[in-house]
């Protein structure tokens, strides 16, 4: 997808033209549990086209001075973004931080769309032609608080997006390394790459410094290992404000089909992981949790479990996603993880016949029949899949209020008992016939 980043000075506005942009998504993200409330990326759509979104003026470097958070911020959205607004305010007019913001971008190469907030009345039109000093052109006038001029302002970003991508070729296993900073996600890249001695080619993001892997086992098995770039760079004040690190997980996720959830086993699960995690099954994704830096604890026989048991209670909407213990330093079990990333792929992937899910069905409910509600009984006449990536069935029954949230996670685990869907989440859809 696209991205666009919304950059400029604080107090132009960018937050409230960012969720005016999201929209409802917003509400959707905000009812999952273990996902964090603070928002700088969110899916959009303008004219059926889906793109993301990055408000540069959420991430949070409240230890930096002023100009230096202004002009990192700049920074971040050259690095990530396809196309870049740049807002200024009418109300205050051009000021010496708008000119120190334009500097930067006007090395970038990115596009730029210069958009003129808080322009809440007409009147105030003839003001915004100041802004043409800025030297990109023409400015676009629109108001937050209102919400007008939206529409012009995204036709015209909409206009430098790169062409849509034909990946139909790519028929490797998408997968990416995600987690707060320092559990090992670099190193983990390298020593996997070092492995595998057949690394086809390195293929440069469109416009991004996005980069993408790919390499072949030597079983013959091809995997595109995502924004290798993102993981490898180095040296930035801004890798380690959590937001920026979230944000880039998010694009990584959204980027792959396999998702490797990387925790630090010296330090356990802090919060970070659990905002990391949480979009991770939001989105759907196939989902592994590789606990890195195994070799650094004393072990037991109980280490191993106790762990585990841990990870479960906290995760526990990733109870399908399989755990693995590893350690890129002694690269203990890194030669397992090729073979579970194409295992958890092709369950995310996997089709069941209609007359064979039916079988499981019926059965399910011969073995616990469905309780009774309010004197009502539900009524299960047929499930059917419908999607895939993830694994999506519906469910006809006679009404699905009456369909209690326990027996759906029976239901579930039935499914996942006469199927392997090791790693990925699955959907029911309850439907009236
Ligand atoms: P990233 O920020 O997630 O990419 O983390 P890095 O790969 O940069 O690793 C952070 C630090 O942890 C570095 O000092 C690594 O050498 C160290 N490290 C990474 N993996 C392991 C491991 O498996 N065992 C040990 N003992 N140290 C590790």
């Amino acid at each position: 997808y696209p991205i666009v980043a919304i950059v400029g000075r604080p107090n132009v506005g960018k937050s409230t033209i960012f969720n005016r942009i999201a929209g409802d998504r917003i509400s959707i993200v905000e009812d999952t549990p273990g996902v964090t409330r603070d928002r700088i990326y969110t899916r959009a759509e303008w004219l059926t086209r889906e793109f993301r979104l990055i408000d540069t003026g959420g991430i949070d470097m409240s230890d930096e001075p002023f100009m230096s958070q202004i002009v990192q911020q700049a920074e971040i959205a050259i690095d990530e973004a396809d196309v870049i607004v740049f807002m200024v305010s009418a109300i205050e007019g051009l000021t010496d931080a708008d000119e120190r913001v334009a500097k930067i971008l006007y090395r970038s190469n990115k596009p730029v769309v210069l958009a003129v907030n808080k322009v809440d009345n007409v009147e105030k039109r003839a003001d915004i032609y100041d802004f043409y000093a800025l030297g990109f052109g023409e400015p676009f006038p629109i108001s937050g608080s209102h919400g007008t001029g939206l529409g012009d302002l995204l036709d015209e970003v909409m206009g430098h997006f790169p062409e849509k991508e034909e990946n139909v070729e790519d028929q490797t296993i998408r997968f990416s390394f995600i987690g707060r900073p320092n559990v090992g996600k670099s190193s983990l890249v390298n020593a996997i790459l070092g492995e595998e001695r057949v690394i086809v080619s390195d293929i440069a993001g469109t416009t991004r410094d996005a980069i993408d892997t790919r390499f072949t086992t030597p079983e013959g098995d091809e995997f595109t290992m995502v924004d290798t770039a993102g993981i490898r760079k180095r040296g930035k004040v801004y890798e380690s404000t959590e937001k920026y690190s979230v944000m880039r997980a998010m694009r990584a996720i959204d980027d792959s089909n396999v998702v490797l959830m990387v925790l630090n086993a010296e330090e356990g699960i802090r919060d970070q992981d659990k905002h990391v995690a949480g979009y991770a099954h939001e989105a759907g994704r196939a989902v592994i949790i590789l606990v890195n830096k195994w070799d650094t604890l004393e072990k037991d026989n109980h280490t191993m479990g106790e762990f585990e048991d841990l990870i479960r209670t906290e995760f526990q909407y990733l109870s399908y996603a399989p755990i693995i213990f590893v350690s890129a330093k002694t690269k203990q079990r890194l030669d397992k993880i090729p073979a579970l990333i194409k295992r958890v792929n092709e369950n995310h992937q996997r089709r069941i016949q209609s007359s064979t899910l039916n079988e499981v069905i019926m059965d399910a409910l011969a073995l616990n029949p469905a309780p009774n509600m309010n004197g009502k009984r539900l009524r299960v006449y047929y499930a059917t899949q419908v999607a895939v990536q993830p694994p999506t069935f519906v469910v006809f029954v006679n009404e699905p209020e009456l369909m209690h949230f326990s027996y759906e996670r029976f239901l579930e685990n039935q499914i996942r008992k006469a199927f392997d869907f090791t790693g990925t989440p699955i959907h029911l859809i309850k439907r009236a016939r």
